[in-house]
Parts: C-alpha cells; structure tokens; sequence
C-alpha cells in the first residue's frame, strides 16, 4: 500500500462484526485461564498481550502503522518524544560508553545528552553536522555506539545529510539514529538513506492536533547487531531475561523486542491506549496535512524572505537557502512548515513582533495544525549558554515560526500587520 492507504489501513483491520474505528483497549491487564500460557507470554515465546506497560492492542496497532510508514521491522511508542530519544540511546550505550550527535538538535534532547545522560556516565560529543568527513571521523572513538541526527532540525530547519551520516556511522561499525520529527514518513523516510533506527516526538505532525504527548521509536531491522563485536547487550544472553539472546530469538527486530522487554520493562514510560488512539486519529491524515503544511510553510518562507523587517530565514525549501540540494534530495515533497527567522533589531524586534500577532498564538509547541510562534532562546532553549546556543544553530533573537493549516492569506496578513510596524521604526 502506498502511505496514504497505510495512514488509513496499517496496524489494524477489524475482523467480521468488529468496529471499523480502532477501538480504546482502555484496560492495564489481559485475563488468561493457564499459567503455562502466561510464562510463555513472559519468556516472550508467543505473542500477546498481559500488561500494558509492555503491549496493549491500540498502541500495537499504532506502533504497526508506524512502521509501515518508516519502513521498519517494528516499533515502541513512548510516553514523550524524549523518552523515545531516551530509550534510544540507552538500548546501545552504557555508562562508560561514547556517542556523536549533530549540535543541530532540539534542545530538549541537547540537554538530555549534554546533562542527563553525562551523569549516568555516558559522554557525547556534539560536531557541526556541515562538518568535513574527516573532522567528523575525528569525534569517532574506540567506545563510541551510536550517531544522532535529525533529519530537519529544530529548530535551526537545516537538513542532515542522512547518507553521509550513515556512511560515517557505518565506516566505525555503530549506527545511526535520525529523529524524523519534522519531516515525517510522508516527507522523507531515512531508512531509505541508510539511517538504522528512526524516532519521533509524535506530540508534533503525527498527531498534528495537539492533543497527545508521546514518542516512538521505529527499528529498521538493517543493522547487524553481531557483526562488529561492539554490542554483545545483542548477541549474549541477557540476565535481566533469563539468558535471552535477543538477536538468536528475534533476528532482525533484536533492536526493538530488547528496547521493549528490557528498558520499556524498567523505565516504564509508556504510550497509554488513549494516547495513542489520538495519535491514530491524526496519523490517518498525515499525508494531506503534510502535504498543506508545507506549500502554506513555502509560501510564507517567500513572503518572509522579501520583507524588509526580516534579516534572514531559514527554510530549505526558499531557492536561496544554502541546504536547497539537500532538501531536494531528502525532501522532494516538501519541507513541513516550520521556518526559522531573524529580525532586523533582534531579540527586542522579535519580542514586539510575537506580541503584536493576533490569529498566530505564541505557544510552546510546533509542528501543529494551527500556526504558532515561540523565540526559543527564551523558551525551548532557555537552558543553554549562548554558545550552546549557537551550536544549536540559534541566534538569541531567532524566532520559529510553525505555518498550520489556516488559509495562506489570514497567516500572510497577520504576519504583515505584525512585521510592517518594525519597518517604520527602523
Ligand atoms: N525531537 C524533536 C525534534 C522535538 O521537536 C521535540 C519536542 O519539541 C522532541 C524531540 C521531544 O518531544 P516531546 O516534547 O514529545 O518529549
């Protein structure tokens, strides 16, 4: 099925009589007549559902869409988008372990790796992602596990280039992960670029509504857990499991079933069953609003990009952007609808331009179908230093702006009565 078929059909098809809607499987517990058969659900032998940290049917047939649209062998959907992250990392690396990711990241997720995981003894090392191969070659160590990305980042709207990430991940045995938040499977599915594990906050477009927190996790099933000797967590017995060896039982999915029956057992930050039949609701959208999200994010990049209060943009889709190449590559049905922009006058000009919009609302959110705005650097990214700012890609009077679905004309005379006053004050 084509993405537009699967938004609609994947992960569940009602049987005769059944309710053609996903129904809210709103219970923690499964009843079983046999013991023997629940040990066998615990020894993860036969599949099926006891307890809803760990599985529950509405959040399957989430997970199963998902999948469907990254092209994976599986999913675990998360109770945030930083759990995802969380979990991600975690499944390969270890206290006393290493890993790279690109300083172009949301800042959230900066300051879980930079802070967090550095006190549970895991050490990142940020590089600039326009970086020359050998330079990032050099971030590269003997303990590193893993390389992080994201394909459109947040919010600085550069584009990763996800071949040559991989390719540097693959050349030192490790893989990569690639947050696909902004892009979405409609837009660009990196498993197609080599990318090994795909994740989400799908708080953003994939529900698109605002109204459900959550995360997922999607494995590609490509990477061979076995082959560089680096991750024997895979391929030995884990005790945690009663000597299970998740690459002999699982095969391609050893990635996803440890994430679920190790740190999803022990971290218990799950997707509840409501949460994910909202995320279900706004996923059999996702193409259409993908598709509405980044003509109105494209039409207004241009507007922006010819105002004469505004010092600069940022948006890979306007032709004079310096990642067109990469967005035509990675991107080619469009760029979502998330701009980044300067004012001429900074972070005062920014402040006066926030306050003066009427229909766009400043909210601490993006990735939405209504438009909002928010100046990170006082928000998002308020814990950073200024100069983990500008690894961010962040000036301090950037603004992102997130196009929604309204009509184009509303979003462009808003912006307009709230830009044309700073014109006249400069
Ligand atoms: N990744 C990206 C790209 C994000 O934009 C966000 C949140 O804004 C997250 C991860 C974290 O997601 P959540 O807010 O659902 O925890």
């Amino acid at each position: 099925m084509k993405k537009e078929s699967l938004c609609l059909h994947a992960g569940y098809v009602p049987k005769n009589g059944e309710p053609r809607v996903l129904p809210i499987a709103q219970s923690t517990t499964f009843r079983y007549t046999s013991t023997e058969e629940v040990a066998r659900l615990f020894d993860l032998a036969e599949n099926g559902f006891f307890y809803t940290r760990l599985g529950n049917p509405t959040v399957d047939a989430v997970e199963q869409k998902i999948a469907a649209l990254e092209g994976g062998v599986g999913a675990l959907c998360t109770s945030s988008g930083q759990a995802a992250s969380l979990i991600s990392v975690l499944n390969l690396a270890k206290s006393g372990d290493h890993f790279v990711s690109s300083g172009s990241i949301y800042g959230g997720t900066f300051n879980l790796f930079a802070v967090t995981l550095k006190r549970l003894g895991i050490e990142v090392t940020f590089v600039d992602q326009k970086a020359s191969d050998e330079e990032l070659d050099r971030a590269i160590r003997p303990n590193t596990r893993l390389v992080f990305g994201e394909t459109l980042t947040n919010p600085s709207m550069d584009v990763l280039d996800i071949e040559r990430f991989a390719a540097l991940a693959h050349r030192h045995g490790i893989p990569l992960i690639v947050d696909n938040t902004f892009a979405t499977p409609v837009l660009c599915r990196p498993f197609e670029f080599g990318a090994d594990i795909v994740v989400h906050s799908t708080t953003k477009y994939l529900d698109g509504h605002a109204v459900q927190m959550g995360g997922v996790i999607v494995d590609s099933g490509h990477f061979d857990w076995a082959a560089q000797g680096k991750f024997p967590e895979f391929c030995e017995p884990d005790p945690s499991y009663h000597g299970l060896i998740y690459t002999q039982a699982f095969g391609k999915a050893a990635f996803i079933v440890k994430a679920r029956a190790q740190l999803m057992r022990d971290l218990g930050c799950c997707q509840t069953p409501q949460g994910a039949f909202y995320l279900n609701l706004g996923l059999e959208t996702l193409p259409l609003r993908m598709a509405q999200h980044s003509k109105n994010g494209a039409l207004v990049a241009e507007f922006l990009a010819a105002h004469p209060a505004v010092q600069n943009v940022k948006y890979p889709g306007l032709s004079s952007s310096a990642d067109r190449a990469l967005a035509a590559k990675y991107l080619p049905h469009g760029c979502c609808g998330v701009i980044s922009l300067e004012l001429k006058g900074g972070r005062q000009a920014g402040a006066r331009f926030i306050d003066s919009l009427k229909m766009i609302s400043l909210e601490v959110h993006v990735a939405d179908i209504r438009t909002c705005v928010l100046h990170p650097a006082s928000s998002t990214h308020r814990q950073l230093t200024d100069s983990q700012l500008a690894e961010c890609g962040i000036a301090p009077g950037s603004i992102r702006l997130s196009v929604g679905l309204e009509h184009p004309d509303d979003i462009l005379d808003d912006l307009k009565q709230a830009l044309d006053p700073l014109i006249a004050e400069r």
